[in-house]
Order: structure tokens, then sequence, then C-alpha cells
């Protein structure tokens, strides 16, 4: 068993580190927020002033922050972890950010002799709690059969997409086409509904046709249609709008950089900037569906 940092306790954070405690780990996390690091250590972690100090005596590093700006201050800032951090120390990061920002930290990390992986995730809040997590992985072989034993305490499929950048790269791919699903989920089911359809019934219907897909299987934007999900509990938890527009402004960007064209996936980031800007932001991403059947 490892001794593990993990720094980023959020939605996502709190219960992946959660489970790499159930899986064995002597785990040690630091947060901004004090709430979310002391229900850790209630559930038997460490914690400490800092990251820095946090990952004092790692054998790995697991971050899991907001965006790359914050991913740039915890590794390459001033009291940033790359300056302090032993070489041969494992370090992953699973924040979704730019595979840019990814091949910088990797580039000064590797520099260090610090064995770095991008490996963002897929699955959502359900499968942080669940353990079973998809990471999508980005580095070096070795590197990633070395992170393979920590990600399977998290996770239950666990690819390597190739080099430092490329988890980010079919991260970003992913989370545009689930942008794309849900979007159109809602306007389906919107219809729907305008001509007197139960939205319960028409989503089994099209769960069981072609228009099937991962929103109307496991994470129905309708409020009541399935239990468990943000639409239940008025679209609270799980995975912000906020975040969703930051992974469509990362799959904008990085279509100008490559001349990729994105109609669809620009339609989409317009939609959720829309719903942001009327003060949707904190609200999971399902919430896309008020555009369609306002309140
Ligand atoms: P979140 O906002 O709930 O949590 C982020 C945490 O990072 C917060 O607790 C915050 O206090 C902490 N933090 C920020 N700066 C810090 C710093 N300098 N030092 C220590 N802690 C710091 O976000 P989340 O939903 O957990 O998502 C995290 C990442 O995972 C994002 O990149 C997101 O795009 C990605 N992601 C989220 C989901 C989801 O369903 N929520 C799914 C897949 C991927």
């Amino acid at each position: 068993m490892a001794k593990i940092t993990f720094i980023g306790l959020g939605n996502m954070g709190a219960p992946m580190a959660s489970n790499l405690l159930k899986a064995g780990h002597a785990v040690t996390v630091f947060d901004l927020s004090q709430p979310a690091v002391e229900a850790l250590v209630a559930e038997g972690a460490s914690t400490a002033d800092s990251g820095r100090a946090a990952a004092d005596g790692a054998d790995c590093v697991v971050t899991m922050l907001p965006a790359g700006k914050h991913v740039e201050a915890v590794y390459l800032g001033e009291d940033g972890l790359l300056a302090a951090l032993p070489a041969g120390t494992l370090v992953i990061d699973s924040s979704t950010i730019a595979p840019e920002t990814a091949r910088k930290v990797a580039e000064a990390a590797t520099k260090k002799g610090l064995a770095f992986l991008d490996a963002p995730v897929s699955g959502g809040v359900g499968g942080a709690k669940a353990g079973t997590l998809t990471f999508i992985c980005g580095g070096d072989n070795d590197t990633f059969e070395r992170a393979k034993p920590v990600l399977e305490g998290m996770g239950k499929n666990i690819f390597h997409a190739g080099p430092h950048g490329a988890g980010q790269v079919a991260k970003i791919c992913n989370n545009m086409l689930l942008a794309i699903l849900m979007a159109g989920t809602s306007e389906a089911l919107a219809l729907g509904a305008k001509n007197g359809l139960d939205p319960a019934v028409l989503s089994e219907i099209m769960k069981q046709s072609s228009g099937g897909n991962w929103a109307l299987n496991v994470y129905n934007p309708w409020p009541g249609v399935m239990d468990g999900v943000p639409a239940s509990r008025n679209y609270e938890g799980g995975f912000l709008v906020n975040l969703m527009s930051k992974d469509l402004g990362l799959a904008f960007d990085n279509a100008v950089i490559n001349q990729a064209s994105i109609p669809m996936g620009s339609l989409a980031r317009n939609l959720f900037q829309l719903h942001a800007g009327q003060g949707n932001g904190e609200l999971d991403f399902s919430s896309i569906l008020r555009l369609y059947k306002p309140e």
C-alpha cells in the first residue's frame, strides 16, 4: 500500500480520496476548504498546513483541481510541489485541463525526475463515489503501469491514450460529445413533453431505441424521472455548468489550434455559456434542460 497525498477535495476529489483510504492506502489530504479536509480526516486521512507539507514523504501525489490555473499554481507556483518533491515521485493530475498545460507541467516534472501522468476522469460524482471512474491517461508506459494500482483504487476502466497531454485530448473530445448529448436529450424530452408525453415514458422509449445514450441511461435531466441524479435534487452537486463551459472552451481552443471544425461543439458551448450567464453556473450541467423547459 502506498503513501498517497490527495489535493483537491471537491465533488470528485473527496469521494476519490475516500476510496483510496478504503483501498488501504495511507492518505494525506489538502484543500483550501477546511470542511472538505475535516470530512476526509474523519474518515481516517491525515492532513497538513499546505499542499507542499501534505506531499512531504509521499510515494504518489494525486491532484483533482478545477482548472489549469489551479494546476499550474499547485505544481509550478512559488510554493509549488515540483520544487519540493524528490525525484522518482509518481505525480498524477486528474483535473480536466488544456493538453498544452498538462504538457507544460509534465515537462517541468520530467526535468525534476518525477513520473508525471495526466489522468482526467469520466463517470461523474456517481462514478467517483462508486469507485467506477474511467481514467484516461497520458504519459509514458512505465509511469502508466506504475500508476495503475493507485488508479484501480478509484476506477474501473484505465485507458492509456498516448503521451503526455493525450489523456486531456481524449477527455475534452468526450466532454464535448457529452455536452452535445445532454443538450440534445433535453431538447427531445422537452419536445415530447410539449406534445403531452410523459418524460419518463419517452425516456424509456428512447433508451431502447436509436436515440439511447448515457444521459438517458444514467443521468436523466428531467426532474423526477430518475432517482439519485442531480435533476432530482434541484440540480445540486454533480458536474457544474461552469466546469462544462470550461471544458467546451478547452475543446474550442483546441479546435482553433488544430484547425478542426466543431460546429456542434461550438453550439453546445454557446448554449452552456448562455445558461451559465443566466445565473446557473453552480448547478449541475443537466440543468441545461431549463433552457428548453423554463420552470
Ligand atoms: P470542485 O470545484 O467541486 O472541486 C475542486 C476543489 O479544488 C475544491 O474543493 C477547491 O477548494 C479545491 N482547490 C482549488 N484550488 C486549490 C488549491 N490551490 N489547493 C488545494 N485545493 C484547491 O470540482 P470537481 O467537480 O471536483 O472537479 C474537479 C476536476 O474534475 C475539474 O477539472 C472537472 O472539470 C473534472 N471533472 C469533474 C466531474 C464532475 O462530475 N464533477 C467529472 C469529471 C471530471
